[in-house]
């Protein structure tokens, strides 16, 4: 066998992000959709999501084929009936995706949107839970990648339990290098995906839900290849099976990220791993002159957005390239109220890469 050939450069980026050698080479075999091998396999990854998401018993995983958005949209046509209404907190692209899936799939919608700056307001958040009962669900992002900013999800849990709504968390970006526990959050459904801080490659999402709450979704879906109650069904009944082909490489490289997250101590020594990267990121970035957009006590250590530096000279393509040359991948901006640019620090990434990081930053300002 040929050896894995190199990455050529490392992906700061917030999935597909930089994976270890030993996770792409899982995925160097062919591996049956149905066979009792795969099933396992499949089982033992249910089992370690619910595990890593809940430490009380009365949840249940499902994965589902697609990137992360697939999950989401199947999360939502699932879990809200015709009769149901959702309520969207957004503060970024990814709280307004959760809008606009909604609207295409005809669920009943309203949002409040803080903007990209601000935090949901959870007093506006009670006040509409108060005064509108036909608010079923309430959905959040955790990390809002757009920006990097930490939602509160904890606090508006207490406020959807409080109400008896079920609550959905889009935690594509934070599961598995933020510690998080279901039960104390009140989550319901948390989403996330494969290739984002297990540190797997892209080609599924996957769901834990409560299972006394996805246990009353059959025949919701408007979608049948994103019904999540019937994957669930077929995954339940068939011990790991999937309704459709399934990204058997992708799974197998998953598992295997996920004995790499056991290996490194689990989720809160890679939060540790992730919160020094980002320590180290945004000082060095500081000191070259750099201002994030958020202030610190917003911003989570999964992404970092910087302002762009307001010389008439700088361009991000220029940047970006000359970055890229020296092996190192970065985000441009999505906020409308900043120009910015990003800076992911999630993946195989570790304190000798963000010094390199630096460096090629540092030997990048060409605009001064
Ligand atoms: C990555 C991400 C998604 C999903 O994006 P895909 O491109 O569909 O994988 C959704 N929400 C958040 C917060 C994300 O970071």
């Amino acid at each position: 066998m040929s050896p894995l050939p190199e990455n050529p450069y490392i992906l700061l980026t917030p999935g597909p992000l930089s994976t270890t050698p030993s996770v792409k080479a899982a995925m160097l075999r062919d591996w049956c959709t149905w066979d009792d091998d795969y099933n396992r396999i499949v089982e033992h990854i249910r089992n370690r999501l619910t595990g890593l998401a809940a430490t009380a018993p009365g949840y249940t995983s499902v994965l589902m084929q697609g990137s992360g958005t697939f999950s989401v949209e199947a999360c939502l046509t699932t879990a809200v009936p015709d009769s149901g209404k959702l309520l969207v907190l957004a503060n970024g692209a990814y709280g307004r995706r959760i809008a606009a899936i909604a609207q295409r799939q005809g669920i009943a919608c309203i949002v409040h949107d803080s903007g990209d700056l601000a935090r949901p307001d959870t007093a506006r958040l009670t006040a509409a839970l108060e005064t509108d009962p036909s608010i079923s669900h309430v959905a959040v992002v955790h990390c809002e990648t757009t920006t990097g900013m930490l939602n509160p999800v904890g606090p508006i849990g207490r406020i959807v339990r409080e109400f008896n709504r079920t609550y959905i968390v889009d935690a594509m970006s934070s599961f598995g290098g933020i510690p998080m526990d279901m039960d104390s959050l009140h989550i319901d459904y948390l989403v996330s995906s494969a290739n984002k801080c297990i540190q797997g490659v892209p080609g599924f999402g996957f769901v834990i839900a409560k299972q006394s709450v996805l246990e009353q979704t059959e025949g919701n879906s408007r979608s049948l290849s994103l019904d999540l109650f019937d994957q669930w069904q077929t995954m339940e009944k068939g011990r790991g099976k999937w309704r459709f082909t399934s990204p058997t490489h992708v799974v197998r490289a998953f598992a295997r990220a996920l004995e790499e997250l056991e290996a490194e101590g689990g989720v809160d020594k890679r939060f540790d791993r992730y919160s020094a990267n980002n320590r180290y990121l945004v000082t060095r970035m500081e000191e070259m002159g750099f201002i994030p957009l958020l202030p610190e006590r917003f911003r989570s250590p999964v992404i970092t957005a910087f302002l762009s530096p307001d010389h008439p000279a700088y361009e991000f393509r220029e940047f970006y390239t000359r970055l890229k040359e020296k092996k190192f991948v970065i985000y441009p901006g999505k906020v409308t109220e900043a120009d910015t640019f990003r800076i992911g620090n999630i993946g195989d990434i570790h304190a000798r890469d963000m010094e390199r990081l630096a460096e090629a930053v540092s030997s990048s300002i060409y605009w001064e």
